[in-house]
């Protein structure tokens, strides 16, 4: 979106568009408030987003596609266009359950982290989107080799609850597609949820402008980057959002040198191993609604990982796939005959995220407990795979980081916090914190409605 942006002085200047950042920007402007939302990735809608899973890649992910670890053993996924995550992602929306809420109270001393208190917070958040799951006779043969192997190992599994409005099945469509970009726009995106309702209450929305540098003056917030190839370029605000996610965040603040010890400490991921089970018929995975089902096993949960049901895209698919040349180009030949699981960890070792010199640096590794996460995960998709007939199970070679969490975690201390209660910055009264940044430890579960939910508790309190 070209918008000129004649004003430089705002109420608040919200940095990122995507899932905090879009709800922020809405709540904000109910109110009243004149906001701009600054968004370092392009606007694309139903009628322009990329057409090849190549050129999705390049075009909604910073760095191209995909982020390492140190290491270079973990792909971090990191998406970078108007509408955030909520563009790419799969859609799948679940609230905490109480584990996850008792694992964040702990960690942070926040007392509002309780089911019964956020309650009223998802509702909010949840009448913004509307949510479905996939009815059974439409599901596609990959989903139910799942239902079926988990009814064969007396594993507990349930649809998957999504953002998502009338996907026209019975019109063929390959849901796949949507990991670029929704075409018709049934996902529930940011983009035509809380964006499209915020640039009707008057918000002022500039993509590919970065953020690189923010300065807190008392009075005012500065926000310093620059828009697509032009000259450097400042805007100033009463009060700042940061909604620019975990790596986003930890990545502006150091760069405007920041002062709290803990920025950038504490990075979750929940690393996402895919499993692929090769049968003698073709499967087709990638037809129709790819992704309708996961487990919902009590034993699974205590254990630490869970199970969905998924499949990739060509080119993430020869990501996992071992090998080189001939070898890897006959697998790739056979990808019609597999079915996909992945095993998502709820991992305990934090990570780190440093810039430096304009470099980033991302340390992220697995403990053995997250090993033996891991471990248990495989274990059981290979129970359910053998119990449906796979002639062969293939493990992926790459894990990968979706849900990128932490970096300016919560809590009361600022020794080994960044974000107060309040949603502050310890040291700024001006600068707000809501997104998957502010989280804790990691729940185990995915994000994104919490993230809605806790955005819209952050704008409540906000108070100008
Ligand atoms: C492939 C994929 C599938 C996923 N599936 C699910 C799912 O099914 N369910 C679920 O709950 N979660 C899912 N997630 C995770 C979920 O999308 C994220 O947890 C969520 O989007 C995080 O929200 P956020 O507001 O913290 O940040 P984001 O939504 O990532 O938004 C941050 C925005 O800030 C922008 N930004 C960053 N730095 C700057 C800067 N310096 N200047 C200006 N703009 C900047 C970015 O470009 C980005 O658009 C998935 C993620 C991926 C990648």
């Amino acid at each position: 979106m070209r918008t000129e942006i004649k004003n430089h002085f705002f109420d608040v200047i919200i940095i990122g568009s995507g899932v905090s950042g879009s709800v922020m920007a809405y709540e904000l402007g109910k109110k009243g408030l004149n906001c701009l939302m600054l968004e370092a990735g392009e606007f694309f809608s139903r009628s322009n987003f990329p057409k090849k899973e190549i050129d999705g890649n390049s075009k909604l992910y910073w760095s191209g596609g995909a982020e390492f670890n140190q290491t270079a053993n973990l792909a971090l996924l990191r998406p970078k266009v108007v509408g955030g995550g909520s563009i790419v992602n799969q859609a799948l929306l679940d609230r905490f359950d109480q584990n996850a809420w008792d694992d964040f109270k702990r960690n942070s001393g926040v007392n509002f982290f309780d089911q019964d208190k956020m309650s009223e917070w998802y509702q909010k958040a949840e009448q913004g989107v509307n949510q479905e799951v996939i009815p059974a006779e439409f599901r596609n043969k990959n989903a139910q080799i799942f239902a079926d192997g988990f009814k064969a190992n007396g594993f507990e599994c349930a649809p998957l609850n999504r953002a998502q409005k009338n996907c026209r099945y019975s019109e063929g469509n390959d849901c796949i597609e949507c990991l670029s970009g929704c075409k018709i726009d049934s996902k529930q995106s940011m983009l035509i949820t809380y964006i499209k309702e915020s640039l009707k209450q008057g918000l002022k929305l500039l993509s590919k402008f970065e953020v690189d540098q923010i300065e807190d003056k008392g009075d005012k917030v500065l926000v310093h980057g620059r828009h697509y190839k032009s000259q450097r370029k400042s805007f100033s605000c009463r009060k700042l959002v940061l909604a620019a996610g975990a790596i986003g965040n930890s990545k502006l603040l150091q760069n405007s040198n920041w002062k709290l010890p803990a920025i950038g400490h504490h990075f979750y991921t929940h690393p996402q191993f895919m499993v692929l089970g090769e049968f003698k018929e073709d499967i087709l995975a990638h037809k129709g609604p790819f992704q309708a089902m996961k487990s919902a096993d009590a034993g699974f949960r205590k254990k630490g990982f869970k199970l969905e049901n998924v499949f990739a895209p060509p080119v993430g698919l020869s990501m996992l796939f071992k090998g080189f040349g001939h070898e890897h180009m006959q697998l790739m030949k056979r990808i019609k005959k597999m079915a996909c699981i992945e095993v998502a960890v709820r991992d305990t070792q934090p990570g780190k995220i440093s810039f430096k010199k304009g470099k980033l640096k991302i340390i992220k590794t697995l403990n053995e407990e997250d090993k033996k996460r891991r471990n248990a995960g495989i274990e059981a998709i290979e129970k359910i795979f053998s119990s449906q007939g796979a002639v062969a199970i293939h493990q992926g070679n790459l894990p990968i980081g979706l849900h990128l969490m932490g970096g300016c975690r919560i809590g009361q201390d600022d020794r080994n916090s960044v974000v107060n209660p309040e949603f502050q910055l310890h040291n700024s009264k001006n600068i707000f914190v809501a997104d998957s940044s502010i989280f804790p430890s990691a729940p185990g579960i995915n994000p994104s409605l919490t993230i809605m939910a806790l955005s819209k508790k952050a704008a409540q309190g906000m108070v100008l």
